[in-house]
């Protein structure tokens, strides 16, 4: 993304580093992520309404084959000429992982990637996201493999703007989240559809309110719903010692939204859960913060 974004490799590293150094590494089966075709991926709706995808590509296969160092997309966004396999990376262990998980070979999965995707519309780059991951999956898992009924997760300090987008309305997926009001991309405060459970937070709130809301307001909705499969949305910005958002978040909070996530799972879906990694961007807090989430999701 160029010198001194936020959004760098370095996020990866220092998950990978603290997975490793806390020894829950061993307890994980590592799989490298495919190449994934987005012109096949990208979500059928989303693809009939516009060439996103075939436009995406082109800029971005001419960013990679002149070797352009940087081009911005968007005032937050900027492709190298690697994204575009990053991108295809991405989506492409989103899919792979559900497939895995719905074949049985794993549990579940948390997909470690970048660049990250809830804020990509159906036809916009916004906010790092180039392709929304998580909605990629999703569709996957409903319109290649049959599935009927799929939650979105989103628990971002950033509203994700661009899975609602794509999915709302669509009576086959529940999306809960929370998110920091007000903060970028300044919208999610009236839902799009009946099938989005969006929670506004006030800046400064702490973990304690945010596990009182989500007991109150996604947990009833889950329960109902009755997902056969749960996507997760896993940023991780609103840890207090980000500053990207000015939650107050900490490794406990992300450790017992899992669980409660993995209840339901365990209860509708028998246990079946993709995440997929999407913000945060303090390096320590974030290596922290994912592997108390793997922890929970890995039973260790
Ligand atoms: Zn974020």
């Amino acid at each position: 993304m160029g010198r001194g974004h936020p959004e760098c490799p370095q996020r990866l590293d220092a998950i990978d580093d603290y997975l490793l150094a806390s020894g829950v590494d061993v307890a994980l089966q590592r799989r490298e992520a495919p190449l994934v075709d987005l012109a096949c991926a990208w979500p059928t709706s989303a693809r009939s309404t516009s060439g996103y995808v075939a436009e995406l590509r082109n800029v971005l296969e001419q960013v990679q084959d002149a070797n352009i160092p940087l081009r911005s997309l968007d005032p937050d966004t900027a492709a190298c000429p690697g994204t575009w396999r990053a991108v295809q990376r991405a989506a492409g262990a989103a899919v792979a992982a559900t497939d895995a998980v719905l074949d049985g070979e794993v549990a579940n999965a948390f997909c470690s990637i970048r660049p990250p995707g809830h804020h990509a519309t159906r036809n916009a780059t916004m906010g790092f996201c180039f392709f929304n991951n998580v909605a990629v999956a999703a569709r996957h898992a409903l319109d290649v493999r049959g599935l009927e009924r799929v939650a979105i997760v989103d628990f971002d300090v950033h509203h994700g703007n661009g899975t609602e987008d794509i999915i709302a309305n669509d009576e086959r997926v529940l999306m809960v989240s929370f998110f920091q009001n007000p903060l970028y991309p300044y919208n999610g405060t009236d839902p799009l559809g009946d099938n989005m459970v969006n929670l506004p937070v006030p800046p400064y709130t702490r973990g304690a309110e945010v596990r009182e809301m989500i007991e109150a307001h996604w947990m009833p909705r889950l329960e109902a719903f009755r997902p056969q499969m749960i996507f997760v949305s896993a940023g991780f910005d609103a840890h207090r010692e980000d500053d990207l958002g000015q939650l107050g978040l900490v490794e406990a909070d992300y450790e017992w939204i899992t669980r409660r996530i993995k209840d339901v799972a365990d209860r509708h879906a028998g246990g079946k859960i993709v995440s997929c990694l999407e913000g945060g961007y303090n390096l320590g807090a974030l290596a922290r913060s994912v592997t108390a989430h793997v922890r929970v999701l890995a039973g260790i």
